[in-house]
């Protein structure tokens, strides 16, 4: 066993099986059942560590892969389990002794070569621009699918200036100038690289453009890095240590030396990236990771500037890796703080898992629906009704998005950054060329 294993295995030391994890975790709740929870589940890992479970086990199989990866279960415990560097340990070594399922080889295969992932999201944008996902999503696998695609369409941004939702896939206009406040020393103007990745690049492109606006408007200066592959998180989730390295070289490569700040919106990979590292190991990997920001935090350390009104209700849902993986939790509430007047809701259960996690919501369809249904009883139920639920992380908008539909809810998804990027083209800081 590799010492970085050994090490991480040593992280569930402190597990004195209490039980008081048992209460956040979603598997747990679903199931009630003790190997689904993250007690049962440190007791078969520490098994497997000590060769006295084989990896080939099918209980011990059947229980980590069900685990989503959250960490919800890390910040309820009074001992401070290290549960997700446990987790990373025991997948590693399955991953070292049996492989990927098929389906997990083949989804991860395409996120390793850009020249696979592109063309098929390519073809992705073209579906959801023929409008059938949105017409056809729903409660069946296929039918939730569709409405997974549909989900990452811009959508539902008319609040107070009343402008008809689109679903233009992609939206350029003009990058804001930095609007100094009256009679306010000009602050320095740190250069920032937007971490494109693949999800977000493909599918979210309308994020980024709102990510480049409002970081200008708040005296960043954006520049564009080229040569950017995936992140490597679903892969690391996965236990393919050896694939989302060589990732994180690529990344490392292209961006350690080009900004002061590397801006991340997608909660997932904002948090391996900042691990970079402890992955890597090399002073280059640690130096890059230190730059690396949510798109809040870089917000948040300047005020942000506030926007005008925009008229609209919405629940904040926090993504797992941006509360239990990178600790972020105040940033995206001054975010949204600097939309004048926003009616916002923090409902129930908003800090717990989607059921989207990676690829887990297309591994294991059944598991993710049931975690999620909680999640949408709770919008449901919310009084009043939320217009959009906000969130930052891609899989987190697709699989809570596909759920409203197929719960037949009249509530959008949209990730904070968008509802700033609105207050501020009220308030005029910039105008966005074409439609919204
Ligand atoms: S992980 Fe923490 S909360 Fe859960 S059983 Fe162990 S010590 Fe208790
Ligand atoms: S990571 Fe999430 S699903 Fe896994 S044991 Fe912890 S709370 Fe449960």
């Amino acid at each position: 066993m590799l010492e970085a294993q050994r090490r991480n295995y040593a992280s569930l030391d402190p597990c004195v099986h209490c039980g008081f994890c048992l209460p956040a975790c979603p598997t747990y709740l679903v199931t009630g059942d003790e190997g689904h929870s993250p007690r049962g589940r440190i007791v078969l890992m520490r098994a497997l560590e000590r060769g006295e479970m084989s990896p080939h086990d099918p209980a011990l199989l059947e229980h980590l892969d069900a685990c989503l990866g959250c960490r919800g279960c890390e910040p309820v415990c009074p001992s401070g389990v290290g549960y997700g560097s446990g987790l990373e340990a025991a997948r590693e070594q399955i991953f070292e002794a049996r492989g990927l399922s098929p389906m997990a080889r083949a989804v991860l295969g395409v996120f390793q070569h850009r020249a696979v992932w592109r063309p098929l999201f390519a073809l992705a944008r073209t579906l959801r621009a023929t409008g059938l996902p949105q017409l056809l999503s729903g409660r069946s696998r296929f039918g939730f699918g569709l409405g997974m695609l549909a989900a990452s369409s811009e959508q539902r941004l008319n609040g107070a200036a009343g402008r008809p939702s689109s679903n233009s896939p992609s939206q350029t206009g003009r990058p804001g100038n930095y609007l100094p406040t009256p009679g306010a020393a000009p602050l320095p103007r740190p250069t920032v690289a937007l971490f494109r990745g693949c999800v977000m690049n493909a599918l979210f492109s309308h994020v980024h453009a709102a990510t480049r606006r409002t970081l200008e408007v708040n005296g960043y200066q954006v520049v564009e890095v080229r040569g950017q592959a995936c992140c490597g998180a679903l892969h690391e989730h996965a236990g393919n240590a050896g694939a989302a390295r060589s990732l994180a070289e690529a990344n490392v490569a292209v961006l350690s030396d080009q900004a002061d700040f590397i801006a991340v919106n997608s909660a997932g990979c904002g948090a391996l990236l900042k691990e970079y590292g402890r992955l890597l190991g090399s002073p280059t990997a640690a130096k890059m990771a230190a730059k690396v920001r949510d798109i809040s935090e870089l917000l948040a350390e300047r005020g942000p500037r506030a926007g005008a009104p925009i008229g609209l209700e919405v629940a904040y849902d926090a993504p797992c890796h941006l509360q239990h993986a990178q600790r972020v939790h105040q940033a995206p509430l001054a975010l949204l703080g600097a939309v004048p007047d926003l009616r916002l809701q923090i409902l129930p259960g908003s800090d717990r898992c989607c059921g989207s996690a990676g690829i887990y919501s297309v591994l294991r369809p059944q598991m993710a629906r049931a975690v999620l249904d909680d999640k949408i009883a709770s919008f449901a139920a919310a009084q009043p009704r939320p217009d959009l639920i906000v969130t930052g992380n891609p899989g987190c908008l697709m699989q809570i998005g596909a759920g409203l539909r197929a719960a037949g809810l009249p509530i959008g998804v949209a990730h904070p950054v968008e509802l700033l990027d609105l207050s501020y083209e009220e308030a005029g800081y910039y105008e966005v060329s074409g439609e919204r």
